[in-house]
């Protein structure tokens, strides 16, 4: 461990947010954001589209000036890892692809192997398609 203090607003922070097969990928991408500033910022870090999407926070010099440096080094990073995300299992970590999964709330697309693919548990059928009810004041959307 570094002697850096904890930020919530940081990389680790986020991890459990997502499936434990991207926690390798966050950490890498965390040291190497550390290393060009310790106290950078995530604005957030989601699911988009089979992998990762992380927005890294503004950085602004002592007179207010916009830090370009900062911004194309931060995104190089964050691209690369939003890449490998998409070609890694969101689940164990093993080379994987886009898929959908699926749930009692929607589905979503994320990355996983073919095993975590094949088992149920981590790859629901997605629910039938249709147009998504903005208001929920439907007693019972779905009467058997
Ligand atoms: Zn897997």
């Amino acid at each position: 461990m570094t002697g850096t203090p904890p930020n919530d607003r940081q990389l680790p922070a986020w991890a459990p947010t997502v499936g434990p097969g991207w926690a390798t990928l966050l950490e890498r991408l965390h040291q190497r954001l550390l290393a060009l500033a310790p106290d950078y910022r995530v604005e957030s870090c989601e699911r988009n589209l089979g992998g990762l999407r992380i927005c890294v926070a503004d950085r602004f010099d002592e007179q207010g000036y916009f830090d370009g440096h900062w911004a194309d080094a931060a995104a190089l990073l964050t691209d690369e890892a939003e890449i490998a995300s998409g070609r890694t299992c969101e689940m164990c970590g093993a080379p994987g692809r886009p898929r959908f999964r699926g749930g009692q709330h929607g589905s979503w697309i994320t990355a996983l192997c073919d095993p975590c693919s094949a088992d149920a548990r981590t790859h629901a059928a997605p629910p039938p398609a249709r147009p998504r009810q903005e208001d929920s004041d439907l007693e019972t959307p779905f009467s058997a």
